[in-house]
């Protein structure tokens, strides 16, 4: 992508209304606009980083063998009367009506939904287990939206849903999210610890919230500072495997942790002073195992191996992309700006042209541009005529993970600068070695 020709409106001054860093750098390096209160526009820059986001989490909910579709934001009231939330949602949902005067709802989530195209179609325990996922657009009218996409009203979910025919099951289906969110989160470059969350009227432990610590957070939280080094499942882990994923939940609920809602002074004091980690956090994702709250309402149930009909087992799971972008960057900043995870990165590499119009410049980073684009790299290469302190400026901002660097003096004697963003190391190194060290 040649900058040029980009859409990228970055902001030289502080924006008032940003209360934290995520915010501030968020609207500076023009990744988003807010259209009214609480309702964003995705910009190009920040539309690539939300696109890789989804691609890992559709990633690691296909590699656990859930079932990617697609449903509507609008929904229609009806569902939600069967299921009691209609009335019960309160203020947050937004009702709207359609020119017959039917009563609509923009869907804040889709449990009913997602059971009536459950119930319309499976009728045997032999089609269990299933879970059905999608990344959409959910709207939910908070009372408090702030801090920019972190907690907006319009805001994007991947909300999946697990049915099974018992509980076994549905324990089952509830540890292949726990660890595909284990997975999920590191492959985001961040460290989100699990934490028992409430459970409601069900009872039982099958909640838990998936924290991210900052200072910026809006939960208080406290949990044992070892779940900080714990290592994360494998990409080979065995999704079927009933022990091993149970191993895996089980490791990495053996320690204290939870958020205030859930909070056990007692039990926490248990833990040695020294290992002890209060802090504030981000709720990056939740899961949660609800039995029959849906089926039996809304009469989803298949017929079992003793011929007899059971109302199904499930469970949902959300995280919030539009979340983890800001969440990210509050985990991964400086004075400069972004410094992004290369698997998030918007762009892999950006190459900087110090003096645009000058021959030399112009055909090294034309060559660089090119040989890197070919070999699949995400490039956005700076030809703009902006004065290179500018140009610095701008790469240091939007946290490219590589900055290659072509001046009028190196291209001279064939060479170009090579910083890596996050560390501010610079490698001087030759045309070719630069190409050849992102071709390999
Ligand atoms: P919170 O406690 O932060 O209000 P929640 O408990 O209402 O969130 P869930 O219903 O569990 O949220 O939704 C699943 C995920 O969706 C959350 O973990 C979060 O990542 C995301 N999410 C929820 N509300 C918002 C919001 N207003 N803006 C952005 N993301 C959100
Ligand atoms: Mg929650």
């Amino acid at each position: 992508m040649r900058l040029s020709r980009y859409f990228m409106p970055i902001l030289k001054e502080n924006p008032k209304e940003a209360e934290i860093v995520s915010h501030r750098l968020m609207l500076r390096a023009g990744m988003i606009r807010q259209q009214s209160q609480g309702i964003y526009s995705w910009l190009p820059l920040g539309k690539r980083v939300l696109d890789k986001v989804n691609a890992i989490i559709r990633d690691e909910q296909n590699r656990a063998g859930a079932i990617e579709l697609s449903m509507p934001t609008l929904q229609s009231a009806e569902l939600w009367q069967e299921s009691g939330r209609y009335d019960a949602y309160g203020k947050e949902m937004l009702r709207i009506k359609d020119r017959q005067d039917r009563p609509m709802l923009y869907g804040p989530t889709n449990e009913e939904m997602v059971t009536d195209i459950f119930r319309s179609s499976v009728k045997s325990y032999k089609d269990l287990p299933l879970n059905l996922y999608h990344i959409q657009l959910k709207f939910r009218d908070e009372i408090r939206p702030r801090f920019g996409t972190m907690r907006s009203r319009e805001f994007m979910m991947k909300d999946a849903y697990s049915f099974d025919l018992t509980r076994e099951g549905a324990e089952h289906s509830y540890n292949k999210m726990f660890a595909a969110y284990l997975r999920t989160f590191d492959r985001l470059g961040l460290r989100a610890i699990p934490m028992r969350a409430d459970t409601g009227p069900i009872g039982g432990k099958l909640s838990h919230e998936f924290i991210i610590l900052a200072d910026t957070g809006e939960s208080e939280v406290f949990c044992h500072k070892d779940f900080v080094d714990f290592d994360i499942p494998g990409a080979k882990t065995d999704f079927d495997s009933v022990e091993g994923l149970q191993a895996i939940f089980d490791k990495w609920t053996s320690l204290y942790a939870a958020t205030s809602e859930m909070h056990d002074e007692a039990a926490f004091n248990a833990v040695p002073e020294g290992d002890r980690l209060s802090a504030r956090g981000i709720e990056v994702g939740h899961i949660f195992y609800f039995g029959t709250k849906y089926s039996e309402p809304m009469g989803a149930k298949v017929q079992g191996p003793d011929g007899k009909e059971h109302f199904v087992h499930m469970g949902s799971y959300g995280i919030g992309p539009t979340r983890l972008v800001p969440a990210i960057i509050e985990a991964s900043h400086d004075d400069n700006g972004i410094i992004w995870p290369a698997s998030v990165a918007p762009f892999d590499i950006v190459v900087i042209n110090m003096k645009a119009g000058d021959q030399a410049c112009d055909d090294t980073c034309e060559l660089i541009y090119a040989a890197l684009t070919k070999a699949g790299k995400d490039v956005l290469y700076d030809d703009t005529d902006d004065r290179a302190g500018t140009k610095f400026a701008t790469a240091d901002l939007i946290g490219v993970p590589v900055q290659i660097i072509a001046g009028p003096r190196a291209v001279a004697s064939g060479e170009v600068e090579v910083k890596d963003r996050k560390t501010g190391a610079r490698e001087t190194m030759t045309i070719e070695a630069a190409i050849n060290r992102f071709v390999a």
